[in-house]
């Protein structure tokens, strides 16, 4: 770390950050210039006390930090892409990943209609949430076990994998003996005790984007699931709060690619979420792929209409033929096939 005196500091009190620095276990290497002197405090920040609390001194400007918070995730820990690879369908590294389906298992019929439509349309990967994080409590809250086990059935009927949400630390077993993979979502993303679950499950993950969540944090939500011991870590972009009314949330694609150069962690994009309008989805995940996204999470509904839950979003089997057609492109140009 950096320590930043105030211009004039006298030596008297130079010294005592020299001390202070070196009574916290660095190696403090002082650099005195004209009017200022700043002090390079050299040392693992991993295994030491964070001196920012020097800020506490009144000779002390600004403490900097030098490593980056989060180091398992980080691109500086593991140069090449981590490839998850959900029981043979790989995501990142190259392996692009399409994860589509209802925003909410509502019916067999609605699961299993919208499971045949993806699949024969390209996708790998069945969504589906059986547990719903509505912002209302009088809204639908998911059809809980039931939809586990429609979600099952169409897993045994297709073969395509299955991503559903995990709301709580009292559900991850249960969730994780139908998913595939876990997604937890934006509400969740900085839930550190069910991240901890979640990795002990040993099942991919698949990690939002909290709504109002920092890069840095996103990545340190990430670190959570590595550090206890689960590499299988797919990030999600879903969009963040921001002024505009025109769009539910703004899709940051700037984030996508700043996790893939700051992060090895495969990273999907979820559209649909990201601006809850259907009419935009197309647009969206073609700017996705362009960028270079592992993978998109598209929600598609039968009749969007009568939908249970984010009508708006999610797009027909017609529109989501056409979103496959779109993007094919766009994935020939980055070098890559559904
Ligand atoms: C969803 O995928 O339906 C969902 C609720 O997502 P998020 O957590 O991103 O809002
Ligand atoms: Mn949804």
């Amino acid at each position: 770390m950096i320590i930043v005196l105030r211009p004039h500091t006298s030596r008297h009190l130079i010294e005592e950050v020299i001390s202070e620095v070196a009574k916290l276990g660095y190696e403090p290497a002082p650099i005195h210039g004209a009017t200022q002197t700043i002090v390079a405090a050299i040392g693992d920040e991993s295994t030491h006390q964070n001196l920012e609390s020097l800020t506490a001194l009144p000779q002390v400007e600004r403490v900097l930090r030098v490593q980056k918070r989060f180091k398992l995730a980080s691109r500086e820990s593991q140069p090449a892409d981590s490839v998850i690879d959900v029981d043979g369908v790989k995501i990142g590294g190259g392996h692009f990943a399409m994860m589509a389906g209802p925003c909410s298992v509502e019916s067999e019929e609605q699961l299993l209609t919208t499971a045949r439509a993806v699949k024969a349309a390209g996708a790998k990967i069945l969504r589906g949430g059986a547990y719903k994080p509505r912002t209302s409590p009088y809204e639908f809250q998911g059809l809980g076990k039931e939809g586990l086990r429609l979600l099952e059935l169409a897993r045994r009927e297709t073969g395509l994998k299955i991503i559903t949400e995990v709301l709580s630390e009292r559900d991850v077993e249960h969730v994780a003996a139908t998913a595939d993979i876990l997604q937890i979502g934006a509400r969740n993303a900085q839930n550190f005790q069910l991240l901890i679950e979640c990795a002990k499950s040993g099942k991919a993950v698949l990690l939002k984007r909290g709504m109002s969540e920092r890069i840095e944090e996103w990545l340190l939500a990430a670190e959570y699931l590595l550090a206890h011991g689960n590499p299988k870590v797919i990030l999600c972009e879903r969009g963040i709060r921001t002024f505009e009314t025109y769009t539910r949330n703004t899709l940051d694609l700037a984030a996508v690619a700043i996790a893939k150069k700051e992060s090895h962690l495969p990273v999907v994009v979820d559209p649909s979420q990201g601006c809850g309008r259907s009419d935009l989805v197309t647009e969206l995940c073609k700017g996705a792929v362009a960028l270079g996204a592992d993978g998109l999470l598209v929600e598609v509904h039968p009749n969007p209409a009568e939908a249970m839950s984010d009508g708006q979003q999610q797009v027909d089997f017609h529109a989501f033929r056409g979103l496959i057609e779109g993007i094919q492109p766009f994935l020939n140009a980055t070098g890559r096939t559904l």
